[in-house]
């Protein structure tokens, strides 16, 4: 089963502040609330001030912060309201982009073919116009990305919410692991996974 969901990581690739440093800055802004299994993983409702770190676009009038009384699991699995879920950093990026909508080049704004996407580790030349650029730097059209650590932010479909100043500054500021300057600006997509 997929749920909708609204995706932010950190623009570099090789970023990865530490996942107790991304709970506790949840936690500090009032993003995050009671913390909750499913399917084995670790996912948190919303905090009290959930709507001070992801702003929704127009009405959005279905928009369900609280879990249902009943069948809260089914509910939860398929995005049916808004919970949040911390992936720790893997070793390596990886990717993650909604089947069918490629990435462009930046330059020229050609579609990239699926086929040039396989080997992450190089840099892919534009089949257009040459121009190279690593996977994290193609334009993903805010439906992908790639990166160690992913804040998935389950029961948001493509362009309801983004996420607020606050919130990006906030994650910007993180320190990494293996250093102790910041990790730099966060970005997001949408996805359906
Ligand atoms: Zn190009």
């Amino acid at each position: 089963m997929t749920a909708p969901k609204l995706v932010l990581h950190p623009q570099a690739c090789d970023a990865a502040p530490t996942y107790d440093a991304i709970v506790l800055a949840l936690r500090d802004l009032g993003t995050i609330g009671t913390r909750f299994a499913l399917d084995g993983n670790t996912h948190f409702q919303t905090g009290p001030d959930f709507l001070d770190g992801i702003g929704f676009l127009g009405c959005a009038p279905s928009i369900q912060l609280d879990p249902p009384a009943q069948h809260a699991e089914p509910a939860a699995r398929a995005g049916r309201f808004c919970h949040i879920q911390v992936q720790a950093p893997t070793e390596r990026p990886r990717l993650r982009c909604k089947s069918g909508q490629g990435p462009r080049c930046r330059r020229c704004r050609s579609d990239i073919p699926p086929d040039l996407i396989q080997a992450p580790d190089a840099d892919i030349a534009c089949p257009d116009c040459g121009h190279p650029a690593s996977l994290a730097g193609l334009n993903w059209r805010q439906s992908g990305g790639y990166a160690r650590v992913f804040l998935d932010i389950w029961g948001i479909h493509a362009g309801e919410a983004v996420p607020s100043d606050r919130l990006l500054d906030r994650l910007g500021h993180l320190a990494r692991s293996d250093r102790s300057s910041g990790d730099g600006p966060w970005q997001f997509f949408y996805i359906e996974d």
